[in-house]
């Protein structure tokens, strides 16, 4: 039994299922990133922009199936976290078999694209930004603990600043 299935998402093109249920934290896979792409800027046409992924280090590598079709949702039920010279997808909640599995795409991100969403959750942001703190603060308050541990690392001031700020 495949515990990722790819098909026809309703968010957008092809997306990645669960071919089975996973409890919450439970590993669903783990990505591959050993697909280095030398050049690029003479990219193989087949290839869509949306497939890669950036590196701190600037490297750029080919993403691949079935994580590759994991879509952005605004209220996702899964996240990405570095695990030695591992890169896993964890499960944020239970997950049920044939649910959509989704992360938020500016989580541990820092880029300067902005993607239009689709998602349908009822707190949609309509627009997701490539950047986590270019997110609402409310959004990267709540995000915090998805963070990859290397992100937060590297904010850490950052990040202790935005806790300081929340009233109760
Ligand atoms: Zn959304």
């Amino acid at each position: 039994m495949d515990c990722v299935i790819i098909k026809k998402s309703h968010i957008d093109g092809l997306g990645a299922f669960a071919g089975k249920e996973f409890a919450k934290g439970e590993l669903i896979l783990e990505i591959d990133y050993s697909d280095v792409v030398d050049d690029p800027n003479h990219l193989d046409p087949s290839v869509k922009p949306e497939h890669l992924e950036t590196f701190l280090d600037g490297t750029v590598i080919l993403m691949h199936a079935p994580e590759v079709y994991i879509n952005h949702s605004c209220e996702p039920n899964s996240y990405l976290r570095t695990i030695g010279e591992s890169w896993c997808v964890y499960a944020m909640r239970a997950i049920k078999k044939g649910e959509e599995l989704t992360h938020h795409y500016s989580v541990s991100n820092f880029q300067n694209w902005n993607m239009k969403c689709r998602c349908g959750s009822a707190n949609c942001l309509g627009i997701v930004p490539g950047d986590f703190f270019r997110l609402p603060i409310n959004i990267q308050l709540q995000f915090i603990p998805w963070l990859d541990d290397w992100y937060q690392e590297m904010h850490r001031e950052r990040l202790a600043a935005l806790i300081g700020e929340q009233v109760f």
